[in-house]
């Protein structure tokens, strides 16, 4: 198997000196910055000793900005102008959205990316999250005491390539050098897998504010291999958040017999109807996930809700009941993470240890599922809110060359769909596997199919299915200037290659004249994890009838192959057929062109065989023709070079 090296060439520091790189968990909820410091990875704290700064972003009409728990502060004053949870928005459009929360801002609609509407202007998803980064930044620079070489930025797995270059570009905008753009799971099982250097397959269970990430892992010693992929980009505690909004919700419409109301100040049996303000709705959600993290620790709590004009609702609620009604939440994890394992042929007795990532998973319905699920207690003794940030803190030392070669490990990381080509016959071959290791680059010869053809589309498409309708089409594009030859003789290179950061390219080659074309591909650009699931469960389901589809196609793709090069052949050499052995040949071209029509593979099989052997003796003359060509010299560059440089080698 192939090793990839961590150290991209040239960043390799000079002796004794120490480049300072950092890393950052660019989160949903909240972001963090670390750095290995003294030889040890730590999270670095603000002023005030906080670890943790809310992913928020406050908008003033006067053009100030402020971010973080400042920010958090102004969310129910000012709700419109205050931008969390723009990570869910970067890299996506308005019609990525739709199945997503209703979030309390004004968004404005973009084909290339959504885009809110705030006082101080119109803001990209980017602007946002690269004020959360320069904040990381500027935290990281006072207390390293210099500017930083560069930063690994974790995402979560499914990112696609929108959403990955968007958070380069934010990056970018906050004047960070990316050294590495990393998945959550992995930064996580980077940061156990060296301090506790344990060898077997691991599973990393990361429930954030806004994601959901799984990934199985198999650790060596110093070698980390990503087996499998999977998870929900679009689940997370916000759900739970969710769920306790919609049960005190509930409450205001009398829903609830625990509920107590307070109507202009005095006791009452139910409460006015009320139109929740944009501000009312961020208390709200406040309250609701303070109420849910009170439930981690207690059994109970109660939320006692003020509306603007004063009138109140106290609702308490139990753990039990916060359980029940976010069962559905936990087992929509528990089905993911079981689909990953499936994938990867691995039982969850083989799954030597899980790590929790993410604060959402400090619950315990999550804790005690998982631990039902595996029949062992999952592993939580690096703070599950920092492992990301510190992992990717160590990813970043290596990067900028910080150790030595001794202490080097390899990070391998997987493609989630396989990619390919369409072929003749709308079919599909796979080039690059799923669950390829990455970064990767992968060739394989294809030929023309008439004769004299001098261009050739070349057609990317991914996942699993045989057929290209059922896959995902990616790019197009068109390799022009092939010299002219036979069916057959042209060797077209394709190359494909995917970068550490999971972005595709190809190209295409064709092999005498070196004349090239490439493209630089989104792999999976606006694609949605439960697109990626339903495109893997249809390729599993169907392979069977995808097989006899193929094979019908093939022969059908074969038969044409036949009766083009048989036409060409009578335009080019007719003359050496007399009229009846010419009309016999018609007559099993028009048989053969009749049934490739139909969909009988084996009257087409049966067709291609009588063609062929109908042509035989048309053929032989043929050859006898083109040798005596050949050998008077009128040829013979075409004749024996370009075609049979094998045969050349044997005299
Ligand atoms: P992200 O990676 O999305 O930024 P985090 O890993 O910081 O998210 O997790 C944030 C989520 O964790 C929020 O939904 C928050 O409410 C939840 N959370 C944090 N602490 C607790 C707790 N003690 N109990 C339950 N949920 C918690
Ligand atoms: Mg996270």
């Amino acid at each position: 198997m192939a090793l990839f090296q961590i150290a991209e060439p040239g960043l390799s520091a000079e002796p004794h000196e120490h480049r300072l790189a950092v890393g950052i968990d660019l989160g949903t909820t909240n972001s963090l910055v670390a750095s290995v410091i003294s030889g040890t990875a730590e999270v670095i704290r603000d002023e005030e000793g906080a670890a943790l700064l809310p992913s928020v972003v406050h908008y003033a009409a006067d053009g100030t900005v402020t971010v973080g728990a400042v920010a958090l502060r102004d969310a129910s004053r000012d709700a419109k102008n205050t931008i969390s949870s723009a990570k869910r928005l970067i890299g996506r459009t308005m019609k990525d959205l739709a199945d997503t929360h209703n979030l309390p801002y004004d968004l404005v609609d973009d084909p290339s990316m959504v885009r809110i509407a705030t006082a101080a202007g119109v803001k990209s998803p980017v602007e946002v999250s690269s004020e959360v980064l320069r904040t990381l930044a500027e935290r990281a620079e006072k207390r390293l005491g210099g500017d930083l070489t560069g930063a690994v930025i974790t995402v979560p797995a499914y990112f696609d390539d929108a959403q990955r270059q968007a958070t380069k570009d934010a990056a970018r905008l906050a004047n960070l050098t990316v050294l590495r753009l990393l998945n959550e799971p992995t930064a996580a099982a980077l940061a156990y897998g060296l301090d506790n250097s344990a060898e077997g397959v691991y599973l990393v269970y990361d429930l954030g504010g806004g994601t959901f990430d799984v990934s199985l892992l198999k650790l060596t010693k110093g070698v980390f291999e990503v087996l499998a992929t999977g998870g929900n980009s679009a689940l997370g505690g916000d759900d739970f958040d969710h769920r306790v909004l919609c049960h005190v919700t509930e409450s205001f419409r009398g829903g609830n017999p625990k509920a107590v109301f307070t109507v202009n100040g005095q006791p009452a049996q139910s409460l006015p109807v009320h139109i929740l303000s944009a501000a009312e709705k961020r208390r709200l959600m406040q309250l609701s996930r303070a109420a849910k993290e009170k439930l981690t620790e207690s059994e109970e709590t109660v939320i006692d809700f003020t509306f603007d004009n004063g009138d109140r609702v106290e609702l308490p609620l139990t753990r039990a009941e916060f359980n029940g009604m976010t069962c559905h939440l936990v087992q929509k994890t528990i089905a993911a993470l079981s689909g990953v394992l499936a994938d990867a042929s691995v039982e969850p007795k083989d799954v030597k240890g899980v790590v929790l990532v993410g604060g959402a998973t400090r619950m315990p319905c999550v804790r005690d599922c998982v631990e039902r699920f595996f029949g062992f207690k999952p592993l939580s003794n690096i703070d599950p809110d920092q492992v990301v940030a510190i992992g990717a803190a160590m990813q970043a030392n290596k990067l900028a060359g910080n150790t030595s070669a001794d202490d080097d490990w390899l990070l391998l990381d997987v493609t989630p769909l396989s990619l390919g080509l369409e072929t003749m016959g709308g079919l599909v071959e796979k080039v690059i596997p799923r669950n390829s290791a990455i970064p990767i680059a992968r060739a394989q010869d294809f030929t023309t199919f008439k004769d004299g053809q001098t261009a050739m589309a070349i057609h990317v498409v991914q996942g699993e299915r045989e057929l290209v309708d059922a896959c995902r089409s990616l790019a197009r594009f068109t390799l022009r200037g092939i010299p002219p030859m036979a069916a057959g003789a042209a060797r077209i290179r394709v190359t494909f290659q995917v970068d550490a950061d999971g972005l595709l390219s190809v190209s295409a080659r064709e092999m005498k004249t070196g004349v090239e074309a490439s493209i630089q591909v989104k792999p999976s650009y606006g694609l949605s994890d439960e697109d990626i699931v339903r495109m893997l469960k249809d390729g599993n389901g169907r392979a069977e009838e995808d097989m006899r589809a193929r094979e019908l196609r093939e022969q059908q793709v074969e038969a044409r192959r036949l009766l083009e090069s048989t036409r060409s052949a009578l335009d080019a050499d007719g003359d050496l057929l007399n009229a009846e052995e010419r009309a016999e040949i018609d007559r099993l071209s028009a048989e053969l062109a009749a049934a490739a029509a139909g969909d009988d593979v084996e009257a087409i099989k049966a067709g291609i065989a009588a063609l062929t052997k109908g042509t035989e003796t048309f053929a032989e003359r043929r050859m006898d023709r083109s040798i005596r060509e050949a050998l008077s010299g009128m040829s013979v560059d075409d004749a024996l070079f370009d075609e049979t440089p094998a045969e050349e080698d044997k005299h």
